[in-house]
């Protein structure tokens, strides 16, 4: 596939011009062709509008309409082939093995989503029928069921070009609920995003939905996505990056005439406590099984484990030097692109300004200036140090992590009630440790969206029962996952109908339950 460097509006192609920019090959510093440039205001209303346009020919397609759309864009993808992987490759820098992987998550999800709506009890649908002779006041007929709520803006991450980019996560779940999606790609990866684009356009000319359900534009300045986020045709924005990123987002999208949601997945620095039980069965292999996660994907995600805790001692002593070993047999990796690199480093700097904070475990010094390479860091502290520093408390983007030593129980609930929100907090420990330490997981329930038990939070599954989210600033709202079958429930509310004639209700919301979804009908859960 020839790239253009184009937007996709609607299925209208628009060159870029003005501001023009290119993707940058990580490992090499080499310039990836073709340029591509910042989309206009025109450009950005020309899109939503076009959304708008869409939204009731999306919403009321049939669910085995949008479920076979949805199998359409997966068979599109696989049909990328190589091409896919090898540009993904080219501007990100992640190896193809995980690049393999991540697109069979992709593929996997916009599945998942298509078997979600064609059974249909994610609706939630619930039946409260008449009783005209109830006394003293008649009971109505209401039933109540979720619709999409219209266009949703969607910033794809840098650190997951398949699975949380351009028709990932978030783009899926939208088209599943029944919303057209614009797509404010991401500058790292454009090339990706418009190979992308051009899968879901050819699967919505074969399925026969209109091209106003998915448009693609391209930016590298915050204009664009501000623009977006003002538009007052759109209805919700889903992101996932930086802090700083997502909270610009959610401060426009809150001074508008009309706030709408901003539902940003921002990080966090996810604490591992590690228990005394545990550390006497199996310091080595926790440290093993630590460094792997602190290394993974170079660091690269929102669940990196950045802060462990344990109570000192020799136990302790000896997870920290397993740890410290383990680090400095790590090869520097390429990141994603030179600014996350940058940001990296500059980050770990700070942290070694810090007195009481110590670097005991460190990876090679990365082998090229051209490539933008991450050397795994290693600290230890004690509590205090990281109590009394703000900057501990902040995500340094990268492969690295502060193990802290506490004297007491307490110095560990101390610390976990003084926690802003974050996705996930990790528990390696035995069962007696579980009942030693219950009050710090009474804490970490009302801190966290994911708590794990003898495993490390990279890594996340999906599936209904995942919660990728956390309250503020993990999440911009608590309640809602970025990622599983839950995630469709940020792009629909609930409609109740009283009154209405059988005819006249929603598929879902019609005595014969024609599709036999899971439904409240009279206070009872039933087919
Ligand atoms: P980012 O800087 O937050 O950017 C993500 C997207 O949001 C980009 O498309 C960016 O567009 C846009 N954007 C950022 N700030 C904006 C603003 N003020 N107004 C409008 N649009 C804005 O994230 P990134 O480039 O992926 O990585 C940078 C940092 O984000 C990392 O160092 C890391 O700390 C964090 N990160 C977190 C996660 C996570 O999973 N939570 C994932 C990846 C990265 P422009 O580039 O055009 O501004």
């Amino acid at each position: 596939m020839t790239l253009t460097g184009h937007h996709f509006i609607a299925g209208r192609e628009a060159a870029p011009h003005g501001h023009l920019f290119h993707a940058f090959n990580p490992t090499t510093g080499a310039q990836l062709e073709p340029a591509f440039g910042d989309a206009t205001h025109a450009e950005a209303d020309e899109a939503m509008q076009a959304a708008d346009g869409a939204y009731d020919a999306l919403r009321l397609a049939t669910p085995e309409t949008r479920a076979t759309l949805l199998d359409t864009i997966a068979e599109e993808i696989t049909a990328l082939g190589d091409a896919l992987l090898e540009r993904a490759h080219a501007e990100c820098a992640l190896p193809m093995a995980r690049l393999t992987g991540e697109r069979g998550r992709a593929i996997g999800q916009l599945k998942l989503f298509a078997a979600l709506i064609r059974e249909g009890s994610w609706a939630n649908a619930c039946v409260d029928h008449a009783l005209p002779d109830r006394q003293p006041l008649p009971k109505p007929d209401v039933r109540r069921v979720m619709l999409p709520i219209g266009p949703v803006v969607v910033f794809g991450a840098s650190n997951f070009p398949f699975a949380i980019g351009v028709i990932g996560t978030d783009s899926v779940c939208a088209l599943a609920a029944g919303c057209p999606v614009v797509v404010k790609g991401h500058p790292a990866h454009p090339g990706t995003c418009e190979m992308l684009a051009r899968a879901v356009l050819s699967a919505l000319h074969k399925v026969g939905l209109p091209a106003g359900c998915f448009s693609l534009v391209h930016g590298k300045c915050n204009d664009i996505g501000t623009t977006l986020t003002k538009h007052p045709l759109t209805q919700a924005v889903a992101f996932t990056g930086s802090l700083r990123g997502g909270r610009a987002l959610m401060d426009v999208a809150a001074a508008r005439p009309h706030p709408i949601p901003v539902y940003a997945e921002m990080g966090s620095v996810n604490p591992v406590f590690v228990l005394p039980g545990a550390l006497k069965e199996r310091a080595s292999k926790i440290a093993e099984g630590y460094v792997g996660s602190v290394t993974m994907g170079v660091g690269q995600f929102c669940t990196n484990p950045a802060v462990v805790l344990g109570l000192k001692g020799e136990d302790l002593n000896q997870f920290i030097s397993n740890a410290a070993a383990l680090a400095g047999k790590v090869a520097p990796q390429t990141m994603l692109h030179r600014g996350i690199c940058e940001a990296y480093d500059a980050g770990t700097a700070v942290w070694q300004t810090v007195k009481g904070l110590k670097l005991v475990g460190e990876s090679e010094t990365p082998s090229s200036e051209t490539a933008s390479q991450a050397a795994c860091r290693i600290f230890t502290t004690t509590i205090d140090v990281l109590e009394a520093n703000q900057e501990l408390r902040r995500e340094v983007f990268g492969p690295c992590s502060i193990i802290t030593q506490c004297a007491t129980l307490e110095d560990m609930l101390r610390y976990a009630n003084s926690l802003d929100g974050q996705l996930t907090a990790t528990l390696q420990g035995t069962e007696q440790d579980l009942r030693d330490f219950a009050p710090l997981i009474r804490v970490l329930e009302r801190k966290v969206g994911r708590i794990i038990f003898n495993g490390f939070p990279t890594g996340i599954e999906v599936c209904p029962s995942m919660h990728h989210g956390g309250p503020y600033p993990a999440a911009s709202h608590s309640f809602f996952t970025s990622i599983g079958t839950g995630s469709i429930y940020r792009f629909v509310r609930p409609v109740s109908y009283q009154g209405f004639p059988e005819e006249a209700l929603p598929e879902l919301l019609k005595d014969a339950n024609p599709r036999g979804a899971m439904r409240i009908v009279d206070g009872v859960l039933t087919r």
